[in-house]
């Protein structure tokens, strides 16, 4: 018997607010960056329906993303982002919620995924891991969305090196991505 699955993928900001921006040409945003790797990711997932979007524009956006998020009952919510701190930091880093079994092995399938796509082994410095803060980054949409949601940070969009391999990567990114959905629910009893 085949389920139908969903997953939700949220492209992280707006277009009017679009989050770090790179700091050379093509002068990337988050938003812009992330929308072109969801549309190269949805059309690689096979294993479940996709839906792409991103949160309202203005002050309630982002207080109202878990809610547009449940609104289509997935199974799996992966939120794509780029981290931005200062000019030295670099790698890739996957944030679940605290406590989430099932969230821990998506941001874990996700971290190896994505890492290998950024040239990352296990041992380097760039390999950042998994990380479930309490209370932290993404706290409001990892606490209430109803189904495993990992927040994805690649790369620096503030390191320069880092970002110049998540541009020239992009195509490696997004079947990353698309792998580790399909993996997360292949090894899955729904
Ligand atoms: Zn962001």
């Amino acid at each position: 018997m085949s389920v139908s699955r969903r997953v939700v993928i949220d492209v992280g900001h707006t277009e009017s607010e679009p989050g770090a921006v790179s700091p050379f040409p093509p002068n990337l945003s988050e938003w812009e960056y992330n929308s072109r790797i969801a549309a190269l990711a949805h059309n690689l997932i096979y294993t479940a329906d996709v839906t792409v979007l991103s949160r309202d524009r203005g002050t309630n956006g982002y207080r109202d993303l878990p809610g547009k998020i449940n609104a289509f009952s997935p199974q799996l919510i992966l939120s794509l982002h780029c981290n931005a701190a200062t000019p030295t930091a670099f790698g890739t880093e996957m944030i679940y919620h605290p406590g989430s079994i099932a969230g821990a092995r998506f941001a874990t399938i996700l971290q190896n995924e994505v890492s290998s796509a950024m040239g990352w082994l296990e041992s380097d410095t760039g390999y950042r891991g998994i990380k479930s803060p309490i209370g932290g980054r993404g706290a409001t949409l990892l606490q209430q969305t109803c189904a495993p949601c990992v927040i994805a940070e690649p790369f620096f969009l503030t390191n320069e090196a880092d970002c110049r391999k998540g541009i020239e990567h992009m195509n490696d990114l997004a079947e990353a991505y698309a792998r580790a959905v399909n993996g997360f629910f292949e090894c899955s009893n729904f």
